[in-house]
């Protein structure tokens, strides 16, 4: 049987889709790459790229299987929603190329022969060079099939997540995937474990077991507001009873949870292997800033979470960032409960200064941390890491405090190079 090739096309075009130079990329989705087709000939023509370099769909891992199939079907209805084709054809072929990969075809009623199969009727010569791919031509067209997919399976239309009662009394959801060492992503204010997707998908994919929850209050978690971040600490402990997880885990913390984390290393210790603090700090608010973080929250209990998003936008996002990143994110900060973000804002207020506890971590601790960061800036973050035994600092570059989503394959590669490391 035909087997992977070592210089693979497709393999080629995954990476450049990575680095953001695919002049067709669309969209990234959990099991592959979206992009159009480079024949545009049935307009909207595009391509799913299996993410795993396998040859045919049954080599696929069983649990990844399903999950790729109903990619499959999401891209072939989004096609359907943003080309109102007469009929779909979906094909995987890859007589040429053997890493898997998958057709979507918008066929038109109005074509010379609707029903014979698309490969023979694939322009040639001049019709095929006006056919082709133009990045900026058809830029229309990728923006409607992005937002189709976006419609369908976007952030904001996250579908409802495995949602368990713990011992704590709150309810946590739960994002999960993947198998082998534990990796816990902690969420930052007033955001939801959704801010970890781009980065989980790399560190399932280099072998780790990923569990990204919503904090007490946000998303789709619910529980009496955690008027101390010690209780986020101890409801993700408790979540982890609840999946029966008994031993040591990394933690990875972004911004306040980086504070849930350190408060996880002072409160449980036996249950944290290895530490990463990705744009967060370890001192305490000073009297200034307790004060503001206490008018916000009574800002935001009289007109809603808007404030916030209004107050942390300008800073969130490193200048390389771009726009419409700040508008799906305004959009998640509005949504957060408001009861929850008050609460979340006098809890960071009254944080503990946790700089006596860095010189006795005794894990692996990775400290990340955009190089364009003017939240908790790069400088916080050299301190915080000179101060722990062996910590391994990585400055993200293109990146403000948000690194986890602006860079999240520089961000991935710092954590699965510090989870790679022995304790200290
Ligand atoms: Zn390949």
């Amino acid at each position: 049987m035909a087997r992977h090739q070592d210089s693979c096309e497709i393999c080629q075009r995954i990476e450049a889709c990575r680095r953001g130079t695919h002049p067709g990329l669309v969209a990234e989705l959990d099991t592959g790459y979206v992009v159009l087709g480079d024949s545009q000939h049935w307009p909207g023509y595009a391509l799913l790229l299996a993410r795993h370099p396998v040859t045919e769909l049954h080599e696929l891992p069983a649990a990844v299987r399903a999950r790729h199939l109903a990619d499959v079907a999401l891209l072939a209805e989004a096609v359907g929603r943003a080309c109102a084709p007469h009929k779909l054809n979906v094909e995987s072929l890859g007589n040429l190329v053997h890493h898997l990969h998958w057709h979507v075809f918008p066929r038109r009623a109005d074509e010379p022969d609707p029903r014979a199969p698309v490969w023979g009727q694939m322009p040639q010569g001049a019709a095929a060079e006006a056919a082709r791919l133009d990045a900026r031509r058809h830029a229309g067209l990728k923006r409607a099939l992005a937002e189709a997919l976006d419609a369908l399976a976007g952030p904001g239309s996250e579908q409802a997540l495995d949602r368990r009662r713990v011992a704590t009394g709150a309810w946590m959801a739960l994002r999960e995937r993947g198998a082998g060492p534990v990796v816990l992503l902690v969420h930052g204010f007033p955001l939801t474990g959704a801010l970890w997707e781009p980065v989980a998908r790399r560190l399932v994919d280099a072998g780790h077991r990923v569990l990204a929850p919503d904090l007490r209050g946000f998303g789709q978690s619910r529980g009496d507001p955690a008027q101390t971040l010690a209780t986020h600490a101890d409801d993700l402990v408790a979540l982890l009873d609840a999946l029966a997880i008994e031993g040591p885990v990394a933690w990875v913390g972004f911004s306040m949870g980086g504070y849930v984390a350190l408060e996880a290393w002072r409160r449980h210790r036996g249950r944290v292997g290895a530490l990463a603090l990705v744009d967060t700090q370890a001192g305490a608010d000073d009297e200034k800033g307790r004060a503001g973080r206490e008018a916000l929250a009574r800002r935001v209990e009289a007109e809603g979470s808007v404030v916030v998003a209004d107050a942390m936008l300008p800073r969130l996002f490193g200048p390389a960032a771009p726009p419409d990143l700040a508008e799906e994110w305004r959009g998640r900060m509005r949504a957060a409960d408001p009861a929850a973000v008050a609460a979340a804002l006098r809890a960071m207020g009254a944080r503990p200064d946790s700089r006596g506890d860095l010189p006795g971590i005794a894990v692996p601790v990775t400290v990340v941390v955009g190089a364009e960061d003017r939240i908790t800036p790069p400088a916080l973050a050299r301190a915080m890491a000179g101060a722990i035994p062996g910590a391994l600092l990585r400055e993200v570059p293109g990146a403000g405090h948000m690194a986890p989503v602006e860079q999240p394959q520089a961000v991935a590669e710092a954590l699965l190079e510090g989870l790679a490391r022995p304790r200290p």
